[in-house]
């Protein structure tokens, strides 16, 4: 690896965003082989020995994979209560990945893992608005107004949701069901379920099939692959 700005490589070991690992120099906080360094653009190398606070900073080739999740599989890295956590599908992978974001412990799809803080604090803040698109099979027959009333933006915990885009894609009388298509830019706690629950058409099923521009295309649930290196470039 070539070397590289000290607040990137910061940034990228996920110790803070860039901005804020520059805050973190200029204030004293970082030293490079036991030299304090306050110098914004100092330039590291990949075996130089980094450490914030006195921490020494684990530096690992970043990896970016994208997993299919299995409904009733946790996504985050341990689980209190022992159930099987999205970590049980990586016993290969040495580097310390995570999941960007969460999905529900019932909701399967695309979730992406990685070790790469400084992307996954990108696409899950707000302010890059990244899309992710649910399908959504819930109870009753959503009416004109209903879906409306989701692609507008429906008040959850107190605040509206921002303008959704939606499309129905089957509806089944007899059984009164539907499926729905949803996408949002936001990443509220079980927002989509929320939002059904809002217009009165509780999920039953709930999957996330986009992930921005990535889809779950030629992967069965379980499976994973690594991202292409255009992927890689197209998000960070
Ligand atoms: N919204 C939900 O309600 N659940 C998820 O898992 C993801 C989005």
């Amino acid at each position: 690896m070539a070397s590289e700005r000290l607040q990137k490589v910061m940034a990228e070991a996920g110790v803070a965003s860039r901005r804020k690992s520059e805050t973190l120099i200029t204030a004293g906080n970082v030293t490079v082989n036991g030299k304090q360094v306050k110098t914004l653009g100092t330039k590291v190398d990949e075996d130089d020995r980094i450490e914030v606070n006195g921490i020494p900073l684990q530096r690992e080739k970043l990896v970016y994979l994208l997993f299919y999740k299995p409904r009733g599989v946790i996504s985050s890295v341990k689980d209190e209560k022992n159930r099987k956590t999205v970590m049980s599908y990586f016993p290969d992978v040495q580097q310390r990945i995570y999941p960007v974001g969460r999905l529900d412990y019932d909701t399967s799809g695309i979730l992406l893992m990685t070790n790469d803080g400084q992307l996954a604090n990108k696409l899950t803040h707000p302010k890059y608005k990244f899309e992710k698109t649910y399908v959504a099979k819930v109870e009753g027959i959503p009416t004109n107004d209903q879906m409306e009333k989701l692609r507008h933006g429906v008040r959850i915990d107190k605040k509206a949701t921002a303008p959704a885009k939606t499309n129905v894609i089957s509806t089944d009388p007899a059984k009164k069901t539907a499926v729905i298509e949803l996408t949002i830019h936001e990443g509220r706690n079980h927002q989509v379920k929320k939002m059904f629950e809002k217009i009165d058409h509780p999920v039953i099923k709930l999957k996330r099939e986009k992930y921005g521009f990535l889809t779950l295309d030629g992967l069965q649930s379980g499976e994973w692959r690594s991202l292409k290196l255009n992927e890689i470039t197209r998000l960070i």
